[in-house]
């Protein structure tokens, strides 16, 4: 399946200058959703991955029905003050100033292999700040699935040394 025509980029979205890719029209496609998922699925299965993180919101669109159709768990990953119990946290850079990613301190067992999904990969910042996440609790980053690589923007070299899959590439 030709999963790009499910993609609307988005001129100047949301500010001028970005094409912004829109995922709603593929989520909103049961086929093409779910085709996606399967592929996910089956790159979990050949990773043999135990849990799934994915940074909130997008990661947990494209996360929660891989773990579920693995009947394996989903930690998510969530900006600062949003989980209620003991956290860890990482802060990151982004475009402009910085921003906190935390997750629960109990989500990982050492030595559990975890696959973060997210939508989309850009300059990988939000991914690296997670992995980062998932090795101090002890998890093993075994893979890393998105549905859309933009690959201009080199986000691949941040993410060194893992493995990674992409659905689309821009
Ligand atoms: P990165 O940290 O620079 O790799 O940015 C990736 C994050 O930004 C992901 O969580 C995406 O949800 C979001 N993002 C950046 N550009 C787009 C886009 O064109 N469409 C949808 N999400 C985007």
């Amino acid at each position: 399946m030709d999963l790009k025509q499910f993609i609307t980029i988005v001129p100047d979205y949301p500010k001028p200058g970005i094409n912004f890719k829109d995922i709603t029209p593929l989520m909103d496609n049961g086929e093409a959703y779910k085709y996606a998922t399967d592929q996910i699925v089956a790159y979990a299965k050949e990773r043999e991955i135990d849990l799934i993180v994915g940074p909130e919101a997008r990661g947990f669109i494209i996360g929660c029905p891989v773990a579920y159709s693995l009947g394996i768990g989903f930690a998510p990953v969530r900006k600062e003050g949003k989980l209620p119990r003991e956290t860890i946290k990482v802060s990151y850079g982004l475009e402009y100033g910085k921003d906190v990613l935390t997750i629960h301190r109990d989500a990982i067992k050492p030595g559990q292999r975890v696959l973060i999904t997210d939508d989309l990969l850009a300059t990988g910042g939000t991914i690296e700040a997670t992995i980062q996440l998932v090795e101090e609790l002890g998890g093993v980053v075994a893979g890393i699935a998105f549905l859309i690589e933009l690959s201009y923007l080199d986000g691949r070299k941040k993410l060194n040394g893992y493995d990674i899959l992409t659905l689309m590439q821009y």
